[in-house]
């Protein structure tokens, strides 16, 4: 079914804390949070729509852009107060929220529960407590784990966010965070690759030449390891790096930012999967309608050209609902 969301994007409204990649004192300064009576609005005219649609069976208030559960409780319970109307006239099915694991505790999960919050999203970023402090995020991987529990207990559904390329970590450190938020039993992932941003402590340390990110292909190839593994253990990845925005176009220094990350890591999955099939079946014959033909020939024909020469055939087939490899479907 076609997902619909509407985002109410909170700033971050002066959180204490200062981790090494965030731009909250930019976005706060440009930004200012919504009025309760303003998100209303934004939610109300997003239901319209969303009705017109037939979307509401589908469709989440998202609360996001900074750590709910720590902006002031007032703001936050009138925030709430105003999408719960939404949810319970059937506008919605239910909201959503992203914030911090030390930002969760058992009363803060009893109020989210009375105003329906069905998802709650934690910002994990990494599960090595070295990276977490080079990063200067004031929690450890020990306040995700028991963030992640109690959603769980409280029968939320739990979402994990997780940043690659961090200062301090390699691709090891990341494939083994992927895995122990994979052992948390997520519903779903964010897996962001790091983008360096203008004025931030990461700026700082990549323009003193303290912080040298690991190759982006090798990035690419992490994240697609990564998006391999939680798709085999049925955990859905929502997002594969940052949305493109002006601000993060404008202020990117360094790191890992691409408008089409997620197309990248895509096409480089089944790329592993085609090299499978050849070591496996002597030849692979792979097709896909379409939509999905830039994913499988890759970024500028990066898989095509790859094989070439190789026993490996591309074709179109608008027939087929995904890529399939030797008559086997697969969904990247
Ligand atoms: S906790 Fe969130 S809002 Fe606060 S500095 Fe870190 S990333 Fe930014």
């Amino acid at each position: 079914m076609a997902h619909a969301n509407v985002s109410v994007f909170i700033p971050h409204l002066g959180c204490p804390n200062n981790c090494s990649f965030c731009d909250q004192h930019i976005i706060s300064r440009t930004q200012l949070p919504p009025a309760p009576d303003e998100a209303e609005e934004i939610i109300r005219s997003a239901a319209a729509d969303i009705a017109r649609k037939g979307m509401c069976q589908s469709a989440e208030i998202a609360f996001f852009g900074g750590s709910f559960t720590a902006i002031p409780r007032e703001y936050m319970t009138a925030l709430l107060e105003r999408a719960c109307l939404y949810v319970e006239n059937g506008s919605f099915c239910g909201i959503r929220i992203s914030t911090r694991p030390d930002c969760i505790d058992e009363n803060i999960l009893g109020i989210l529960k009375k105003y329906r919050v069905t998802a709650i999203e934690l910002g994990a970023q990494s599960m090595d407590n070295d990276v977490l402090a080079a990063n200067r995020r004031g929690h450890t991987a020990e306040d995700v784990r028991r963030a992640a529990a109690l959603i769980k207990q409280r029968g939320f559904e739990l979402g994990l966010q997780m940043m690659t390329g961090l200062y301090k970590s390699t691709p090891e450190k990341d494939i083994r965070t992927g895995e122990e938020l994979a052992e948390l039993l997520p519903d779903t992932m964010r897996i962001y690759p790091v983008v360096i941003l203008r004025d931030t402590y990461l700026a700082q340390l990549y323009g003193e030449g303290k912080y040298v990110p690991y190759p982006f292909d090798e990035c690419v190839r992490v994240c697609a390891h990564l998006a391999e593994m939680f798709a085999a253990r049925g955990i859905r990845v929502i997002r594969l790096g940052l949305h493109s925005e002006r601000n993060v176009e404008e202020n990117a220094v360094g790191g890992y930012y691409h408008p089409a990350f997620g197309e990248l890591v895509r096409s480089e999955r089944v790329r592993c999967i085609i090299e499978r099939e050849l070591e496996n079946a002597g030849y692979a014959e792979c097709a896909a309608p379409k939509r999905y033909m830039s994913i499988l020939v890759g970024h500028r024909r990066s898989n095509s050209l790859y094989f070439e020469g190789k026993n490996v055939s591309f074709a179109q087939n608008d027939g087929l609902e995904s890529i399939t490899v030797n008559g086997r479907a697969y969904h990247t």
